[in-house]
């Protein structure tokens, strides 16, 4: 921007499409899913914009159709982790100096490429490789990346537009540079949006990226990459790889260039990379930013002035939409004793109508939990309850098969201890508990859910009563970053509500909100002086 500012507006948030029978868009996503189930994808790593196979193969094959094989991708190793991080910082001087309206074009045709031309084949892979049905894919995959690009575009206009003052006489200026290195960005399995966002927030600041995303995200992540290749992101820029978890921490938090890890994850791996980026300080060229969005046990606190159906929509919804698998799902409610019993009967009656099978069948509401991993992890939580070890039992669902697929039923756990292991760890599976506490003992009541878990992302209220509504908002400040008032804990959407959580949920910083750029610059601030001054001396100095 040199001889002129340029206008960046504000965007309008991508529109859903709702794939009805009938609907344009239904028929074109099942033909994006027919045919990428008739091809057998061999994906590479993109190191320095060159597609790289190291001939190590890991099969990819839906979470709900395990028989079928949808394709493999190339595992790394430490030298191309190596190649990716020298690949990057030989692309960053080039690209931090970018003119930003350069930069932004090129997000900005991205996103437009996943609006139309990407975006049936982008949601097929999200549904395929992560077990989502279309409207989950959809309002992931397409409207929420989509809604990334192009907001974050706008925040970071917002952000260089954001100058000093100059009094008469000099000219204060803040540039907003790039960091002096590279970022790693390290990516979770449950959303292609937070897949895509956290290496393209970073590089859209001018920084240069390493991005590993999770093994079981890597079939779509690998389409987003090529359209950031077709809307034309220079070679170098962001670096897709899958070495291990561990292999990928330990060659990158020991570089001297390490400038910063932008992680979607759990909570523990998240503490282990703090440790070890604290051990290693005194090796880099700078103090490196530590951005993290982490677990949670998000909670419903019913009120005794609940309207009974909106808290059964909002736990039915805010727990078994993507099979409990959003880090915002509701976990453990809360609910009095004069509306237990009906919203109890309620829950098992919608519960029951759920329908559970693959995405390829629209009617089905709930598909397969990701892994055989979390598959062992859910059910075993499961079968604790049903061995009657604890003040546990099973309302309704509990049934898992793996025949086909990693299916899991939407399970609903009544408890009479708040402190019941499934009320307290996160499960990250389709597994909700209840707990029913006395009606006049409400305020006590939050005390507990405040002390229960050390998480702090997403929490919901329900009530009518107003006094209760403004009560409970203070009481429960420090107990999400997110919070919900009559209205499930989930569905955050860019631009409306900046989405993040404390404790030990993560630092907070707000992805898709202009809190969460600001940690991607390093700002320099410039004072020039039109006359300087050409005597030490300040007039007190003078004698009297
Ligand atoms: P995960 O922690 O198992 O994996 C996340 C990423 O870290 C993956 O790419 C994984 O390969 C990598 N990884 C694992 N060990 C590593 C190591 N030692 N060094 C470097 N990288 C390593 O999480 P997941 O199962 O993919 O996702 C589910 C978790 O993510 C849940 O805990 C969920 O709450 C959380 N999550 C949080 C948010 C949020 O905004 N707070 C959003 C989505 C998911």
């Amino acid at each position: 921007m040199n001889n002129a500012y340029f206008d960046f507006a504000e965007p309008k948030n991508e529109a859903v499409l709702n794939y009805a029978p009938g609907s344009a868009e239904r028929k074109a996503l099942q033909a994006a899913l027919k045919e990428m189930k008739s091809e057998v994808r061999d994906i590479p790593m993109y190191i320095n914009g060159e597609e790289v196979r190291s001939g190590k193969l890991a099969e990819i094959r839906p979470p709900h159709e395990t028989a079928h094989l949808l394709g493999s991708f190339h595992v790394s190793d430490e030298q191309h982790v190596y190649d990716s991080i020298d690949a990057a910082l030989n692309a960053r001087d080039k690209w931090a100096a970018m003119s930003w309206e350069h930069r932004a074009a090129i997000f900005m045709k991205a996103a437009e490429l996943l609006a139309g031309k990407y975006r049936y084949r982008m949601n097929a892979a999200t549904m395929l490789g992560q077990s989502k049905n279309a409207y989950q894919a959809e309002i992931d995959a397409a409207c929420e990346l989509i809604d990334f690009l192009r907001f974050n575009v706008y925040f970071l206009s917002q952000i260089y537009k954001q100058q000093p003052i100059s009094p008469l006489g000099m000219n204060n200026r803040m540039e907003y540079r790039a960091l002096e290195g590279f970022v790693l960005a390290v990516t979770p399995f449950n959303f292609t949006a937070i897949g895509g966002n956290l290496p393209a927030s970073a590089a859209m600041c001018g920084n240069v990226v390493v991005w590993k995303p999770a093994n079981t995200q890597v079939y779509s992540a690998s389409v987003f990459m090529e359209i950031l290749i077709e809307a034309g992101l220079p070679k170098g820029v962001i670096n897709l790889i899958y070495p291990p978890g561990p292999v990928v921490g330990d060659i990158c938090f020991a570089h001297p260039s390490f400038a910063g890890v932008h992680f979607t994850g759990s909570t523990g791996v998240f503490q282990h990379m703090w440790k070890t980026i604290g051990n290693n300080i005194a090796r880099y060229k700078s103090y490196p930013r530590i951005v993290g969005e982490t677990g949670g046990k998000d909670f419903v606190f019913v009120h005794p002035s609940a309207n009974v159906d909106a808290v059964v929509t909002g736990l039915v919804r805010g727990s078994f939409e993507y099979q409990g698998q959003k880090c915002s799902a509701a976990s453990r409610a809360y609910l009095p004793s004069n509306l237990a019993e009906e919203i109890k009967k309620k829950l098992v009656s919608t519960v029951a109508t759920l329908k559970m099978g693959p995405v390829d069948d629209f009617t089905n509401f709930v598909n397969a939990v990701i892994d055989e991993k979390a598959w062992n992890s859910i059910t075993r939580y499961i079968d604790n309850v049903k061995s009657g070890n604890g003040d546990a039992t099973i309302l309704c669902g509990g049934g898992y098969d793996k025949s086909k697929g990693w299916f899991v039923e939407p399970t609903v756990i009544d408890t009479t201890d708040p402190q019941y292991v499934t009320m307290c760890e996160e499960i990250f599976g389709p597994v909700l508990t209840i707990y029913t506490y006395e009606a006049d003992q409400w305020i006590q009541t939050l005390d507990v859910l405040d002390n229960t878990s050390p998480y702090a992302l997403t929490g919901a209220i329900f009530a009518q009563d107003r006094h209760a509504i403004e009560y409970m908002t203070k009481a429960l400040v420090n107990c999400a970053g997110n919070f919900y008032i009559n209205d499930k804990p989930t569905g955050a959407v860019v631009g409306q509500q900046p989405f993040g959580g404390a404790r030990a949920s993560g630092t907070n910083d707000k992805a898709g909100s202009i809190l969460n750029l600001y940690r991607w610059l390093s700002a320099r601030t410039i004072k020039e002086t039109h006359v300087p001054p050409t005597d030490y001396k300040y007039p007190f100095h003078q004698a009297d």
